[in-house]
C-alpha cells in the first residue's frame, strides 16, 4: 500500500532528543526550543516565534491576546479544519462563515466585508494546501474595519505570498507541525507575532498566565499570576526533533517540490481532456507542496476514483466536510451568503499521496493508475 502520508523524517532527529536527554532538560523553552524560534525569525522575517504545543493552541493563544469574548464574531471560510474555529467558539464567540473560492480552495476577500458586523473581531484566512490567500485585500478590510487578522497557516511553512512569509503578513500566524504537515515535531507548532508588542501578553498567556518569563530574565523578582492563561509550550524533545527538519527545511521542501510537479506534468493530459481540474497557484503566491489534490466531476466519481485507487494499494483521501453543516457548526455558526462552491468543491476534491521521500516510480504508478481509471 502506498499510504497517504508518511511523517517527514530525516534521520539526527534522535541525536538532537537524546541531547536534550543529556542536558537535563526536557521541560520547554530550553536551547532547541530557542533554536527553532530564531531560526524561524531569521528565515521568515517574523518579528517574533513561540513554539507551542500545536497550530489548535497557537490559534487559541490569538484568540486570547486578541480577548474574543461571548458574542463576538469571527469570520472565516467553512471549508477549514475544526481548530480554525474552536480556538475562537471556546471563548464564546460565534463563526460567521463565507463562501471560498473554487480557484485555491481559499476563503473569498472579495466576500468578507459584506459578513462584517458591529460584533466583528477577527477574520481568521486559511492558506489552504499552502497557496496564499488575498492578503493585501484581506489585511485592507480589516483595517478599515479595525480588525484582527489571524492566519491559520497550519499548511503554510515555507510558501510566501508576494514575497512574504505566510503567517507574517496578518497580526497572528499559526503554524503546525503536526506529523501530517511538511514538517514534524510529533504534535506541535508555532504562533508568529508580527507586532513585537504582543509579546509580553503572549509570554504570560503561554505560561499558565504567570510572568515566570520576566522572571527568568530578571525583569521582576518573583513570579506570579498576571492574566488569563494555559500550559502552551512544548517539550525539549519535541523541539529537539524539529530542529533536527528545520536544518533540513530546504530538502525536504525541494523533495516535496519535485514529486508535485510531477503529478502536475503527468495528470495535464487528464486535465486536457477534461475529467479532471488541476490546482491553481496564483501568481503572487509561491507554495510548499503541502498537497497534491485533483478535482473529478463529482462525489459520485471521486467515491469510485478513491475506491479504485485503493484496490490498487494507493490510499488517496477526501478532506473537510464544511464546518458549517457539522454538528458543532450549526450551534456555534453561521454561514453569510451563498454556499455557491464550499459543499460542491469539497465534494470534488481527492488528494494522492504526498510525502518527504515519495519514489518517483511510486509517482508513476500512481498517475498510471488514475489514468486507467479514467480510460475504462
Ligand atoms: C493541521 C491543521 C490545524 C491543526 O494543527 P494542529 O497542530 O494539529 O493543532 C489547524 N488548521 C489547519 C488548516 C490545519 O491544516
Amino acid at each position: 500500500m502506498i499510504p497517504f502520508n508518511k511523517p517527514p523524517y530525516v534521520g539526527c532527529e534522535q541525536d538532537y532528543m537524546l541531547q536534550a536527554i543529556k542536558n537535563n532538560k526536557i521541560s520547554g523553552d530550553g536551547d532547541f526550543t530557542k533554536k527553532c524560534q530564531k531560526w524561524l525569525e531569521e528565515y521568515t522575517h517574523a518579528a517574533k516565534v513561540l513554539l507551542t504545543t500545536s497550530c489548535t493552541s497557537a490559534l487559541e493563544m490569538s484568540s486570547l491576546i486578541c480577548g474574543i469574548e461571548p458574542g463576538d464574531e469571527i469570520i472565516m471560510p467553512s471549508y477549514t479544519f475544526v481548530s480554525t474555529a474552536n480556538a475562537f467558539v471556546i471563548h464564546g464567540a460565534k463563526i460567521v462563515f463565507v463562501d471560498i473560492r473554487p480557484d485555491t480552495m481559499n476563503i473569498d476577500e472579495k466576500l468578507i466585508e459584506d459578513a462584517i458586523t458591529a460584533k466583528t473581531k477577527a477574520i481568521v484566512p486559511v492558506h489552504y494546501a499552502g497557496v496564499g490567500c488575498e492578503m493585501d485585500v484581506i489585511n485592507d478590510i480589516a483595517k478599515r474595519h479595525n480588525l484582527f487578522v489571524i492566519e491559520d497557516a497550519a499548511q503554510g511553512m515555507h510558501a510566501t505570498y508576494k514575497g512574504r512569509a505566510l503567517g507574517t503578513i496578518g497580526d497572528f500566524g499559526a503554524y503546525s507541525y503536526h506529523e501530517t504537515k511538511n514538517y514534524s515535531m510529533g504534535e506541535g507548532g508555532a504562533i508568529f507575532l508580527n507586532n513585537a508588542d504582543y509579546l509580553g501578553h503572549a509570554e504570560i498567556i503561554r505560561e499558565k498566565g504567570t510572568n515566570r518569563n520576566q522572571f527568568f530574565r530578571g525583569q521582576v523578582d518573583k513570579y506570579t499570576w498576571v492574566d488569563k492563561g494555559s500550559s502552551f509550550l512544548p517539550s525539549e524533545l519535541n523541539a529537539a526533533y524539529l530542529w533536527a527538519q528545520l536544518e533540513r527545511a530546504d530538502e525536504i521542501n525541494n523533495n516535496r517540490m519535485k514529486s508535485w510537479k510531477m503529478y502536475r506534468q503527468g495528470l495535464l493530459d487528464l486535465e486536457k481532456r477534461g475529467d479532471i481540474s488541476l490546482p491553481i497557484i496564483p501568481k503572487e503566491c509561491v507554495h510548499n507542496a503541502h498537497m497534491f489534490y485533483i478535482k473529478v466531476k463529482d462525489l459520485d466519481v471521486r467515491t469510485k476514483l478513491l475506491n479504485y485507487l485503493k484496490e490498487h494499494e494507493i490510499l488517496g483521501v477526501f478532506h473537510y466536510v464544511p464546518l458549517h453543516s457539522s454538528e458543532a457548526g450549526l450551534k456555534y455558526g453561521r454561514f453569510h451568503g451563498t454556499d455557491r462552491y464550499t459543499t460542491s468543491e469539497s465534494e470534488r476534491l481527492l488528494r494522492l499521496p504526498m510525502y518527504y521521500g515519495l519514489k518517483e516510480e511510486e509517482i508513476h504508478y500512481i498517475i498510471d493508475c488514475v489514468y486507467r481509471f479514467f480510460d475504462m
